[in-house]
């Protein structure tokens, strides 16, 4: 059967239009590592079937080729070298990998390698200027999580925009490490963004703008997304802008059912710069009937996570001159 189909949905402070020509088309998504689905996840209610690699790698690239975003921020991603980074290449993108130092998918028999977080962009839209490989650190200490953040100058105008990709620590009694390394990620952030003049006439002498995707692993109820929305960059996450108030996250982000029992949480984000970014459109979350009883991964959705999708444009007005 077809998959369930997503719409774009025009947040309603926005006059529905079609793809702002100049707009920049984001995707985060935690894809699911080959190794943790088949080897340590436990998801009981998934048929083994719609684990096998062969398949479920052409329903991920599926899923990015019908959207076709000019940036894509990836975790869990343990087929870089052998998958990814050939088809995208071939595809106009320009990649980066990041592996996590300890990944969790080199205990697994037969693994592909480590796992870790992917930054695409398009290499038509955008040339790069510069790239930071992070390993997240707590208290001085290095931590097994990553973030990959790339300076890049769009061809057409010269405007410069920071994209940056994360995973952080997961599970619950670990919500002061993930706060922590928020905490480090940020001012890794405020850093990058702030080094170098304008490049462009139409760009301001400001910091560049910022796009942070990731699967933060916690709730909107937690410190670090408190951190984050609270923060000096000025970020706010994008797809609040999908519910009615436009104050609110979505339900879920993922919905899987192990051995321990069901969890139905929001964990992913896509961040971004809001007085110098707008968000035009959003791709929107499936239905619990859409998803099933059997919740995720299924046969047809390759992974535990809902891939994001939204498009953002650049602000106009004198306030971007400052
Ligand atoms: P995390 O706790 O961050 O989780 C790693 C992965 O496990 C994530 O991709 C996460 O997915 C997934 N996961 C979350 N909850 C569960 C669950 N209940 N059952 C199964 N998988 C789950 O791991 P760390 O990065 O801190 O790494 C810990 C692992 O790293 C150790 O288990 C060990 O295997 C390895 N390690 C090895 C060392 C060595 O010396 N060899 C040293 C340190 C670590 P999601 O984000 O989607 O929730
Ligand atoms: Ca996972």
């Amino acid at each position: 059967p077809a998959r369930p189909h997503r719409n774009l949905v025009y947040p309603s402070s926005m006059a529905p239009r079609h793809k702002h020509n100049s707009s920049i088309r984001i995707m985060q998504w935690n894809i699911l590592a080959q190794a943790l689905g088949e080897g340590k996840d436990g998801f009981i209610r998934c048929p083994l079937d719609a684990l096998n690699w062969e398949e479920r790698k052409y329903l991920i690239l599926e899923e990015i080729l019908t959207y076709s975003p000019d940036i894509l921020c990836l975790q869990e991603v343990d087929h870089y070298y052998d998958t990814f980074q050939p088809i995208m290449a071939s595809l106009g993108y320009q990649g980066s990998f990041l592996a996590k130092p300890w990944s969790p998918c080199l205990d697994v028999e037969q693994n592909n390698g480590p796992d870790g977080c992917a930054l695409f962009y398009r290499r038509s839209r955008f040339s790069l200027q510069a790239t930071a490989h992070l390993r997240l650190s707590a208290m001085m200490l290095p931590t097994n999580q990553v973030a990959i953040v790339q300076t890049l100058s769009c061809r057409a105008t010269g405007r410069r925009l920071c994209v940056a990709v994360t995973h952080l620590k997961a599970r619950s009694g670990w919500e002061r490490l993930r706060s922590v390394q928020g905490a480090d990620l940020l001012q890794s952030l405020r850093s990058i963004t702030s080094q170098g003049g304008p490049s462009s006439p139409e760009e301001g002498a400001g910091p560049v703008p910022l796009v942070v995707c990731g699967d933060f692993n916690a709730e909107p109820s937690e410190d670090v997304y408190r951190r984050f929305s609270s923060s000096t960059l000025r970020l706010d996450s994008a797809y609040k802008m999908l519910s009615s108030d436009g104050q609110t996250e979505p339900a879920y982000t993922s919905w899987k059912i192990r051995p321990s029992g069901e969890s139905c949480s929001t964990l992913d984000y896509i961040w971004y710069t809001h007085d110098a970014l707008s968000v035009d459109c959003l791709l929107d979350i499936p239905t619990e009937e859409q998803i099933g009883p059997d919740r995720l991964p299924s046969y047809h959705y390759p992974s535990d996570h809902l891939s994001l999708l939204c498009d953002l444009s650049f602000r106009e007005g004198p306030h971007m001159l400052i």
